[in-house]
């Protein structure tokens, strides 16, 4: 599917996974090609090699990204904007704001990465709540935080909307339900907005989820596979514990708990 697509390329796939030790963080990061190269998010500071490497694979370093476009501006998604040396960057300004006001209360985000992206003078901030940006239109899907943004990309007669955290897997698109908001009802009128768009979600913390409408019935499913590998450096000697947890109906969530104790299991 990935192949056919001329435009959207998926350089990871985001992963819905929390740990004993917080929240993993690995969003999606998606390639726009087109005459200029552009990025919709960066990833977070874990992704920076692999990121890299990625791009090397398509031809491509990271002086080659001429814009950068942040869902918004928590560290899973833009700690790695000093990559990119010759792009410009774009951010709502409601997410500006919102870093000057929480940046000691809200722990995911980067400020300080914030503010040496502003001193670059490549920061255009965007504004209202909807517009074009680098011949892709945008709109402002706030709820997770006050700034986010989500992208429309029209590709092969679909159109394929890169919604950031404003829908951050396929259980928020199909129940409303919200985990990590500061805003409830603006996510849940988020999430609304981003359905009616879409024939296609790329989801911050997720895989991709086609969407089929039929009056006033909508029906979801992810459409692409996600694959992990996790190892433990050399022949560490100990062993590891793993527990699962969270919610037994979620398939999902089942197959992920149950690599994760094949590949420790002793
Ligand atoms: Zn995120």
């Amino acid at each position: 599917m990935k192949s056919d697509m001329k435009s959207i390329d998926i350089l990871f796939d985001g992963f819905p996974g929390k740990t004993s030790r917080g929240f993993l963080g690995w969003s999606s990061c998606i390639l726009l090609r087109g005459e200029r190269m552009g990025l919709f998010d960066t990833g977070s500071f874990a992704d920076r090699p692999e990121l890299v490497e990625r791009l090397h694979a398509r031809g491509l370093t990271p002086a080659d990204i001429d814009y950068v476009i942040l869902s918004h501006m928590h560290f899973d998604h833009a700690a790695n904007v000093s990559l990119f040396t010759n792009a410009t960057f774009y951010l709502h300004e409601e997410e500006a704001k919102h870093v000057n006001l929480s940046r000691l209360d809200d722990y995911a985000l980067c400020a300080e990465i914030y503010d040496s992206l502003e001193r670059t003078n490549k920061l255009q901030l965007l504004q209202g709540a909807e517009g074009m940006v680098e011949g892709h239109p945008w709109i402002h899907t706030p709820g997770h935080t006050p700034g986010c943004i989500s992208v429309i990309v029209h590709e092969s007669g679909a159109n394929w909307v890169l919604a950031g955290d404003a829908v951050k897997n396929i259980y928020e698109a199909q129940t409303g339900e919200v985990w990590m908001t500061l805003n409830d009802a603006a996510s849940k009128s988020s999430i609304q907005q981003v359905l009616s768009k879409a024939d296609f979600i790329i989801p911050g913390h997720d895989r991709v989820i086609q969407i089929e409408h039929s009056g006033a019935q909508t029906a979801m499913k992810a459409v692409t596979d996600v694959e992990f590998q996790i190892q433990v450096s050399g022949n560490y000697p100990y062993p590891i514990h793993l527990k699962g947890s969270g919610s037994t109906e979620s398939h999902f969530e089942e197959e992920v708990r149950g690599f994760f104790m094949g590949l420790f299991k002793d």
